[in-house]
């Protein structure tokens, strides 16, 4: 009975993320699901995103937080529209979340949108959200076991984003292994290391972005 429930609300979100998927085909807007743990860097990557592309690209960005408005803050303060989806305690974000937000953002205005799931490297690999690409960030500070211990997400992204690498120095982080584990997991992914502290490595992370902007060009 209980694998009965379980599939109906997966059934629900597939068919919620084609709703998403095609609003977003049809308003020819790229839009990428960032996952990580708490605190590694998701919200600095999109401000940096915006920062430098700003006056090139119209983004916009939902960010999914359990309980406060604290990250759609500070992305309302860079001027571009931001939707708030609060999961009230919520361990992710559901396509049907998505959907709702859609409906706040001119998506027409749009090329790119943004979409933060909650900090948590776990249920949000389960659940589509429509979304065109998944980002996989992972801080230097968390250790270099996450790709061998959270695989499905490594195997799932389309790109790595390794963050806060100014920090390797004083950490017991084992790049070559973290590398390796990637590569085994997701052989063609690219692997990006950058800080957004230090800026190292952030005109890679608006390359990549370009790149799929530029691809989207080509189609329409
Ligand atoms: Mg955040
Ligand atoms: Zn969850």
């Amino acid at each position: 009975m209980e694998i009965k429930v379980v599939r109906r609300i997966m059934e629900a979100n597939e068919q919620h993320a084609e709703v998403v998927r095609r609003r977003l085909r049809e308003a020819g807007v790229i839009a990428l699901n960032l996952i990580s743990a708490p605190g590694s860097g998701k919200t600095s990557l999109i401000e940096c995103a915006i920062r430098e592309l700003k006056g090139k690209v119209n983004i916009g960005v939902i960010e999914g937080d359990p309980d406060t408005t604290r990250d759609a803050e500070r992305i309302a303060r860079l001027d571009v529209p931001v939707v708030q989806i609060n999961t009230e305690g919520g361990c992710h974000l559901e396509a049907t979340m998505v959907l709702r937000a859609l409906d706040e953002i001119d998506l027409n205005a749009l090329q790119l949108l943004f979409i933060e799931n909650v900090g948590n490297l776990v249920c949000p690999v389960v659940f589509d959200l429509g979304e065109s690409h998944r980002v996989a960030v992972v801080s230097a500070a968390e250790g270099h076991d996450k790709p061998a211990k959270y695989p499905a997400l490594f195997r799932t992204a389309q790109v790595t984003v390794l963050n806060k690498v100014d920090l390797i120095p004083y950490l017991d982080f084992d790049e070559s292994q973290f590398t390796a584990d990637v590569r085994r997991l997701n052989p063609d992914m690219p692997i990006l290391r950058v800080s957004c502290r230090t800026g190292e490595g952030m005109a890679e992370w608006v390359r990549w972005l370009e790149g799929l902007l530029n691809k989207e060009a080509v189609m329409q």
